[in-house]
């Protein structure tokens, strides 16, 4: 309750700053950002009593909130142009952004880490005016850009970038033969850590070329289809990507090293993989492992998203990360995760981790995509319910129980998997294993194998290459279904706690009552009970019913491994 009164008071200063910073730059923002924040605040903040809410500050909202001058804009596409020099170990060039304009303005606000220099900024030969605040840079045109207009500007940058971050933002870092690991992983602190660019999540170009020069003798993997290098002549080599489909900011990524490649077909999709010389032997062994990934989640969902730019492995010195078709593995060509049995039921052994899980980002992060980063669990939650599915196809239903309900040991429930929008806000760690579970438990509700398969597909299939956000998630669903599914997303997703069937046994009557115990007061699930080997189902409310049973408190079960609930017995 008093986390409740807390998220209230942060959402109102959320609010309220995002109106300054408007404000501040621009008279005719007011209109714009209430257009902008309407679709956000509908709900009631969650009743979270955990930890205790950071204070929101305007850094926060400039990157995490959907504003005015990001509004007025659609991306169309990026070229990224650079040069990386690993002897002064720094970044230099433009990036090209085409973008349409979807009102009248003469403002838009990219994105660029203070760290990093802006050089100039361009449309056509024009210079632009800038205002950097924080890691926004506000780039205004001398002229009024009108509402349907696509425009090109040319945005110039340099500097050392930050390593930082979980996987480092932006590294110059050695092999362990001391040759030059260059690598970018920046979900975290956003891509604009290392290029500029508009970064945010609901926005996404269309297409993309990356052109990376670098010294002679070193090879870069960037996402997208590989269109050739050039040797410049000045000592340095230009390597040119092609993305061909829309891709999120932070999937943009460099690696950088002394790569050997070797390469192998799906069909007609190409398979490449990038790795140190050292390791190309355990590589080609281990990497054996991404045709029956992609067969088992084609299976399930539909083709490979993103078949002309091909899928690529390519080694990093941290665990992993799903950078689209260039995912990014360090794993060091083992099963489990960094050597370990992940979900501790002996299933993960079986498989490598981060082959399987990051590649599953390429349906759910890289394919659908949440449209803000409250909402990563769409990511984070579906991909790791993508590894259950792995398990299922691979190894039987069997493996897949036990592997999902492994994941029961690591959930927290102490925040609700959906943080606050508009503040670039990293939801907690439940949001991957309790969202798993959670969607288990959604497969047992429907009860029905043959529609929960029909029913996911189709909703990765009508997804797909969108920025979405929970209600859509929900309205699919209840749509597809015909139930009113959205108590049962907000238990799970909105509050911390999970439901609780309680029962009161009356064993002399031979019966027991039960209801739900949940935050949402229209919380209705069915759920199996009674005896393991012929359950009976119960259409459990928020309110007391009442069943017969000729089973004794001791003996009567809850299927507590298809349903993610608590069980208590009176
Ligand atoms: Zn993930």
């Amino acid at each position: 309750m008093t986390g409740s009164n807390s998220c209230r008071r942060f959402a109102q200063v959320a609010v309220f700053l995002v109106f300054m910073a408007a404000a501040a730059h621009s008279s005719t923002a007011w209109q714009a950002t209430s257009t902008a924040a309407s679709p956000v605040w509908q709900r009631p903040p969650a009743t979270a009593a955990a930890p205790t809410p950071v204070p929101v500050t305007l850094a926060d909202i400039l990157r995490g909130a959907y504003g005015p001058y990001r509004v007025n804009n659609d991306l169309l596409s990026y070229h990224l142009d650079i040069r990386v020099d690993p002897e002064k170990q720094t970044v230099s060039g433009k990036n090209s952004i085409r973008f349409k304009m979807l009102q009248d303005g003469t403002r838009i606000q990219l994105d660029l880490h203070s760290a990093l220099g802006v050089d100039k900024v361009l449309l056509g030969t024009t210079p632009l005016q800038f205002v950097r605040d924080s890691g926004a840079v506000f780039v205004d045109f001398p002229q009024m850009l009108r509402a349907g207009q696509e425009y090109t500007i040319d945005f110039y940058y340099s500097g050392h970038p930050l390593t930082t971050a979980r996987f480092g933002g932006f590294t110059f870092g050695k092999d362990p033969a001391g040759r030059p690991w260059i690598y970018t992983a920046c979900e975290d602190i956003g891509a604009s850590d290392w290029w500029p660019n508009k970064d945010q999540w609901r926005d996404e170009v269309e297409n993309m070329q990356i052109s990376v020069a670098i010294p002679n003798g070193l090879v870069d993997v960037s996402n997208g289809k590989f269109l050739g290098k050039t040797d410049l002549g000045d000592g340095y080599t230009r390597w040119d990507w092609l993305v061909q489909y829309p891709i999120n900011n932070y999937d943009v990524a460099l690696n950088i090293g002394n790569y050997v490649h070797f390469s192998d077909q799906l069909g007609d999709l190409p398979l490449d993989f990038y790795v140190l010389p050292e390791d190309l032997e355990k590589a080609k062994k281990q990497f054996a492992q991404a045709k029956g990934m992609i067969e088992a989640y084609e299976h399930y969902f539909g083709e490979y998203p993103f078949k002309k730019d091909g899928y690529k492995l390519v080694e990093v010195p941290y665990s992993g990360m799903e950078h689209q078709s260039a995912v990014a593995y360090g794993n060091h060509f083992t099963n489990g995760y960094l050597g370990r049995d992940w979900t501790g039921v002996g299933v993960s052994p079986k498989f490598d981790f981060i082959i399987i899980h990051e590649s599953g980002h390429e349906w759910f992060g890289n394919a659908v995509s949440a449209a803000d980063r409250s909402d990563m669990w769409i990511h984070e939650g579906w991909t790791t319910y993508l590894e259950v599915l792995y398990v299922e196809y691979t190894f039987g239903h069997e493996d897949a129980q036990k592997y999902v309900n492994g994941y029961k040991a690591k959930v927290q429930n102490r925040e609700p998997i959906i943080a606050e929008r508009g503040i670039a806000a990293t939801p907690p760690q439940d949001m991957y294993f309790k969202g798993a579970l959670f969607l288990n438990t959604l497969r047992n509700v429907i009860n029905d194998d043959a529609r929960w398969w029909a029913l996911i597909h189709d909703f990765y299939q009508h997804f797909k290459y969108q920025n979405i956000m929970t209600e859509d998630v929900v309205a699919y669903f209840n749509q597809q279904t015909q139930l009113y599914l959205t108590p049962l997303f907000d238990q799970y997703l909105r509050h911390t706690a999970i439901p609780t069937l309680e029962l009161k046994f009356n064993e002399a009557d031979g019966t027991v009552d039960y209801r739900w115990q949940a935050d949402e007061p229209d919380f209705a699930m069915p759920i199996r009970v009674g005896k393991r080997t012929d359950w009976q189902i119960i259409q459990a409310t928020t309110y007391w019913q009442t069943m017969k049973t000729p089973l004794k408190k001791s003996d009567f079960d809850v299927a507590t491994d298809l349903y993610f609930v608590n069980v208590s017995k009176e």
